[in-house]
């Protein structure tokens, strides 16, 4: 059973049609996490059949501060995990266990390809504004592969939050999720990036039904597995669940 650990929301803002921006504060001590990683809340509702409804968000700040950190949460229809992240009132306190996840910058330093879907931005962000991401050395591709720019974080954000030099930030229009076109779209995009740079390093994250065909194509093209790092946020084929 993973520890029950408390942050108090201090801030939120709408930040789109379906997003909202949280600044929580640690009730005690610090999170301890890197960028990349993510929390898993609690929202404390039953769903049938007795399970409570726990869900995973990213941690989209920098892991220069410890004390006091951001998510940003995208409403899924009637889904009780995003609906409680938007309903949730300044002041109260948020049950959380984490940080977890593997989601995390390389040892060395070379050529990186940061590839995003839909909310998968999250990860990617917290990874790009990583103090250990930022120290290495080396250009990055940030590719996000999204329906709209309303859909989630406002493409301006995004760009302020990872501004540095060596970061190249392209956005690419997706069809919808569940759309057949999606995964032939995604496959282009993918020749059209790997045919302009070399890739040492691979981070995806985001809609598992594109990733991971991805991470095999990335594979198949010689980057050894090791170097190839993948969030799945949905449609994810090696679904496990922590409690
Ligand atoms: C490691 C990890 C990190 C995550 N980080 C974030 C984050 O930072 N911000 C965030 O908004 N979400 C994030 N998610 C997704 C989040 O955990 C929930 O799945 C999402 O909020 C929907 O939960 P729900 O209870 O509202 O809906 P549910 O009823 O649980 O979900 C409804 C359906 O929508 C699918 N789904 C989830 N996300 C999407 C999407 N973007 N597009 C289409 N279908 C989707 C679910 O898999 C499910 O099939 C993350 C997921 C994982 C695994």
């Amino acid at each position: 059973m993973a520890e029950a650990r408390l942050a108090r929301v201090i801030a939120a803002e709408r930040i789109g049609p379906q997003a909202r921006l949280l600044r929580l504060a640690m009730t005690g001590g610090e999170l301890g996490f890197t960028g990349g990683q993510y929390i898993i809340v609690n929202t404390g509702i039953e769903l049938e059949g007795g399970k409570l409804a726990k869900r995973a968000y990213s941690i989209v700040s920098s892991d220069a501060e410890q004390t006091e950190f951001q998510l940003a949460v995208r409403r899924i229809g009637q889904g009780p995990g995003s609906n409680f992240m938007h309903r949730i009132a300044v002041g109260a306190e948020l049950p959380f266990s984490g940080p977890w996840g593997k989601f995390l910058p390389e040892t060395t330093s070379g050529s990186r390809l940061v590839f995003a879907t839909d909310t998968g931005i999250t990860a990617t962000l917290g990874l790009l504004r990583g103090r250990r991401f930022r120290e290495l050395a080396g250009d990055t591709t940030v590719v996000w592969f999204v329906e709209a720019d309303d859909y989630f974080i406002p493409a301006s954000f995004a760009r302020e939050w990872i501004q540095t030099e060596q970061v190249g930030f392209e956005i690419v229009a997706a069809p919808p999720v569940g759309d057949p076109e999606r995964l032939p779209c995604a496959r282009a995009l993918r020749d059209r990036v790997l045919a302009r740079r070399r890739t040492d390093w691979a981070y995806m994250a985001g809609d598992g039904a594109l990733i991971y065909p991805l991470r095999d194509h990335l594979a198949g093209a010689g980057v050894p597995l090791e170097r190839i790092r993948l969030e799945a946020f949905f449609n994810n084929p090696d679904r496990r669940v922590r409690s």
